[in-house]
């Protein structure tokens, strides 16, 4: 039996897997892709303390995994489907087989909402996209449209402006809602062209994105941009589908007191799967190392 199955690979995963081992604590991960989670989809970190010129996310995931590499720690490269059982001895479920713990942590993260606009499934990878980074180069000196007001949109509207021919960063409201830093950025860059207060009204194009047209939330009226590529950031749902029914949530993400601690006894979650303010690689590092503790804490009551 492991004393703690850690869901998820990325920096909160990683830091509960670095705190419990040197704890010296018996640690299975459970991770269904290459660790680092959405740092690997993010261009530049430029608030991740140490790193004062910025570190490409790639960059700061392969040091993730270099930091635990070579510590004395099990790895599945499973999806987890189900979790049950109770403190001091869960079974975690998952597409490779069963896993017993006596606490969980679950970092699962959380992943890109969809808009919900017609077409959206059906042009995803001929078009449409949730990852700047993955996808950019696809549409290199062509134009495309990113819809969000938050930092998501913000950042990878710059990051695609140095890629694409033209960024159109359409978001509902007349302001956006994203940090200064990045809406200062966007007003210098010369080839996006905020078009505000307005929402995607459908898509355009049967096999590959042809366009857009967008609609004005007050006047109704309607616009058509001629794009090739659609970059959706409207928030993020977290991974939880394989949480047992009586871990609290707040929209969808997971209710934690201050010590990780979920309304379960022994499952502690970290990371963005979280319900908090502030989603960030270091807010989730830091989740990971007190979830961490927090589990050690529990483990030595189950052990006494
Ligand atoms: P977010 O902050 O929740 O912003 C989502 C944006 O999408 C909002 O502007 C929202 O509009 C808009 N939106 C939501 N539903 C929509 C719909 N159905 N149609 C059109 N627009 C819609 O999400 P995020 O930008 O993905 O960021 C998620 C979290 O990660 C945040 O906490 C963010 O601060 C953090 N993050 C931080 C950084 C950084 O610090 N560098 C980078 C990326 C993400 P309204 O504004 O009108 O609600």
């Amino acid at each position: 039996m492991f004393d703690a199955v850690v869901i998820g690979g990325g920096p909160a995963g990683l830091t509960a897997v670095l705190y419990l081992v040197r704890s010296g604590c018996k640690v299975l991960l459970a991770e269904s892709m290459t660790y680092g989670g959405q740092v690997l989809q993010t261009s530049d970190i430029a608030n991740y303390p140490g790193f004062p010129k910025g570190v490409q996310g790639w960059e700061l995931a392969d040091l993730f995994a270099a930091h635990v590499e070579g510590l004395d720690f099990e790895h599945v490269q499973a999806e987890v489907t189900s979790l049950s059982g109770e403190a001091g001895n869960f079974t975690v479920h998952t597409s490779k087989g069963d896993y017993a713990a006596k606490t969980v942590i679950v970092a699962a993260g959380a992943r890109h909402r969809p808009l919900g606009v017609e077409g959206e499934a059906r042009l995803l990878g001929h078009g449409v996209s949730y990852c700047a980074i993955c996808d950019g180069n696809f549409f290199r000196n062509q134009p495309v449209a990113v819809i969000g007001g938050g930092n998501s949109a913000l950042e990878e509207a710059l990051y695609l402006s140095k890629i694409v021919s033209r960024v159109y960063l359409v978001h509902r409201r007349d302001e956006f809602r994203g940090a200064k830093v990045y809406q200062d950025r966007v007003a210098k860059a010369e080839n996006i062209e905020p078009v505000l207060s307005c929402v995607v009204d459908s898509l355009q194009g049967d096999s590959e994105l042809e366009g857009i047209v967008v609609r004005h939330v007050e006047s109704g009226e309607k616009r058509a941009l001629s794009v090739n590529g659609l970059f959706i950031f409207v928030g993020m749902q977290p991974n939880t589908g394989f949480l047992p029914q009586d871990v609290q949530t707040d929209h969808g993400f997971v209710v934690t007191d201050i010590e990780m601690r979920t309304s379960v006894r022994g499952i502690f979650a970290a990371g963005d799967v979280r319900a908090k303010l502030c989603r960030q690689v270091v807010t989730a590092a830091g989740d990971g190392a007190t979830a961490a503790q927090a589990a050690f804490l529990l483990l030595e009551q189950l052990n006494a």
